[in-house]
């Protein structure tokens, strides 16, 4: 049973973390996958290779989301390879802690340019391609709604602004018959969180179910977004996050 067979994926930043689950998730369920990084080469050739060997399509293409032409050349590049483009997952992002007293312009006007701007300039482009059925799936966070820690400020306002953006643009493309979604996850362990990490003990104590979330568990979510059976969700912010909000 493979219900995105023949639909084509793009997921950016997908060499590790929650990316590459989404990327491995995604070809199971039959469809191509293309996605991007910028530094782990080794590991972005080793998930294609690995996704290959199962029978699937991949293809791994080296594009900083900071560099409006580099995200242009990705979709350019997916569409010349694969001949259409169905679903975007827009998961590259950064994070950066400072109390805002020492918060310095550049690391700004990084985040800013990879989680948001790389976000528009991904999905401007993307739709493009995108025909009925389309999927576009944000990985927002919990923190666009609760930050329960010191230095977290730009990251959440990076990342509220993605979970308004995804209602407007539900409002622009429901006619179309595109779907607009924001995972927000909680603690997930990957490099960025690891749950061994210093951060960790303390995050974990407010973690209803007790532990990290693992990046399959945001995949399993955005297999059921993509998936034709989630055609009447869309501007939905939804949450992953062991109930650490609750
Ligand atoms: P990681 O840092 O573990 O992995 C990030 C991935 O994105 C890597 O594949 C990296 O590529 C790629 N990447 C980083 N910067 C860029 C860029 N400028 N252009 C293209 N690709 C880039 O992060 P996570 O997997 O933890 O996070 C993925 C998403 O989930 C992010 O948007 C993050 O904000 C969000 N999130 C994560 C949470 C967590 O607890 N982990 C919680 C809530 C949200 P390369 O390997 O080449 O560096």
């Amino acid at each position: 049973n493979q219900p995105l067979i023949d639909k084509v994926a793009l997921v950016t930043g997908g060499s590790r973390g929650i990316g590459a689950a989404i990327a491995k998730r995604l070809a199971q369920e039959g469809a191509v996958v293309a996605f991007t990084y910028t530094s782990s080469s080794q590991k972005a050739e080793d998930l294609a290779q690995a996704i290959q060997a199962t029978g699937g399509q991949a293809l791994a293409i080296r594009a900083d989301s900071a560099d409006v032409e580099a995200v242009k050349n990705a979709i350019a590049q997916t569409v010349k390879t694969f001949g259409r483009l169905d679903i975007l997952v827009n998961n590259a992002g950064v994070a950066a802690l400072a109390p805002i007293d020492q918060f310095s312009l550049d690391e700004f006007d990084r985040l800013i340019a990879v989680n948001i701007k790389g976000v528009f300039v991904a999905t401007q482009e993307a739709l493009r391609h995108m025909g009925k059925g389309g999927r576009i799936i944000m990985i927002g966070s919990i923190n666009s709604d609760v930050v329960p820690f010191v230095g977290g400020s730009v990251y959440a306002l990076t990342k509220g602004a993605i979970a308004s953006f995804t209602r407007g643009l539900a409002r622009d493309l429901g006619e179309r018959g595109i779907t607009v979604n924001n995972i927000q996850p909680g603690p997930i362990d990957t490099d960025m969180n690891p749950a061994d990490g210093a951060f960790a003990e303390q995050l974990k104590k407010a973690i209803a179910i007790g532990r990290y979330g693992q990046a399959d568990e945001i995949a399993d979510m955005v297999a059921y977004l993509a998936s034709p059976g989630a055609a009447f969700v869309t501007g939905a912010s939804l949450k992953i996050d062991g109930g650490i909000t609750a």
